[in-house]
């Protein structure tokens, strides 16, 4: 039975590790590498003991691991492209990034630009998983007759309270309320929300550069932004097609792309870390995800959903005949040792 479980699980819950490369700021402290990651072999084994101790090691099995030296094309054709299918037959999905502040999880989920604009935005080498699937939507449904349309919303969870990054209004201030939705009993309803129909893949990227300025107003005016905000880009796309004995089939698809707050207030146990604690710096939506993922991995017979702004709002798109991903990013330098083992075991628990 628990090999039954496990593969039926396998199928909704995917968990990968992404290591990044070492920083120069890695390289100017001393800090050695503590990493070694087997693509092959899906392990990733950390050396524990510090430069003295080459026999203290910690390994882990994921569902994918990625190494420095892996590109923003293997992480997207291994762990995004099966996902993309799955919406374009009609379920919600989840790709989540978690990690240290400084790992990689803006790297893995927006991406960034070469230099001297040398590549088209989604066409860029290092272009993450947003501009990649949108042009890859376009692509794939352009291409096969489907009649569809495509909309997207961007919303940020900060403090437990929601901002629209693609609002009209100016005032990046303005908090957005959250409604049980009296159709639909896994849904809510985030009032206002701006949700902004994309006719093709460059109008999705002025949409984006609105929203990035939006968030740098808001760094600017609340305390640690960029690190304890989680942000939340959802695409949602309307298919209609026409069967073979002429029938209409309409099929909706929503994927959620999550790049979440830094992970370094939970500590090893996953639980709110004691100096996070003490520094009134707890984050309830980060916290909740790992007990909602805890729930639905362990079958549990509570799903917490409704403990978190982050958690409610995902929970059509987590759970039931969704599909999860998990991209947890880390360091590989002894510098950042325990919030790597830390991102490692939250991680691990998600399996
Ligand atoms: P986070 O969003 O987790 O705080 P970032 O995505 O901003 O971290 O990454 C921090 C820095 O590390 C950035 O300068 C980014 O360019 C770099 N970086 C992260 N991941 C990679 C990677 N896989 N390859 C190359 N550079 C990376
Ligand atoms: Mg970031």
């Amino acid at each position: 039975l628990p090999a039954a479980k496990k593969e039926e699980k396998g199928r909704n819950i995917q968990v990968v590790v992404r290591c990044r490369p070492f920083n120069a700021v890695e390289r100017k402290s001393n800090s050695h590498g503590v990493i070694e990651c087997d693509q092959n072999r899906k392990e990733v084994t950390i050396r524990t003991g510090g430069v003295n101790d080459k026999t203290a090691r910690k390994m882990y099995t994921f569902d994918m691991v990625f190494g420095p030296s892996a590109k923003q094309i293997d992480v997207y054709r291994s762990v995004v492209c099966p996902i993309l299918d799955e919406v374009i037959m009609g379920y919600n999905c989840t790709i989540f990034a978690y990690g240290q502040t400084g790992t990689g999880k803006t790297f893995t989920m927006e991406g960034e630009r070469s230099p001297n604009e040398e590549f088209t935005w989604e066409e860029d080498p290092l272009a993450g998983i947003i501009p990649r699937t949108l042009h890859q939507i376009f692509e794939k449904l352009t291409n096969n007759g489907t009649e569809f349309s495509v909309k997207v919303s961007l919303l940020e969870i900060y403090n437990e309270e929601l901002f629209d990054l693609l609002s009209p209004s100016p005032d990046v201030t303005e908090r957005l309320q959250l409604f049980d939705d009296p159709r639909n009993k896994r849904g809510v309803i985030v009032k206002g929300l701006e949700e902004i129909t994309v006719h093709n893949k460059n109008e999705v990227y002025q949409i984006l550069e609105r929203g990035a300025a939006k968030r740098k107003t808001a760094s600017t005016l609340m305390n640690a932004y960029s690190s304890r905000s989680h942000s939340v880009f959802s695409v949602t796309i309307h298919m209609k097609e026409i069967t073979l004995d002429g029938e209409e089939l309409v099929k909706i698809g929503k994927l959620n792309l999550v790049d979440l707050a830094g992970s370094e207030n939970i500590g090893r146990s996953g639980a709110v870390d004691k100096r996070a604690r003490e520094a009134g710096n707890i984050n309830q939506s980060l916290l909740t995800l790992g007990r909602v993922i805890t729930a639905l991995v362990e079958r549990g017979p509570h799903v917490p959903y409704r403990e978190s702004k982050l958690t409610r709002i995902l929970q059509d798109s987590l759970g039931g005949r969704t599909k999860t991903s998990i991209i947890a990013t880390v360091s590989p330098a002894s510098i950042n040792l325990e919030e790597t083992l830390s991102t490692l075991d939250y991680a691990n628990r998600a399996k």
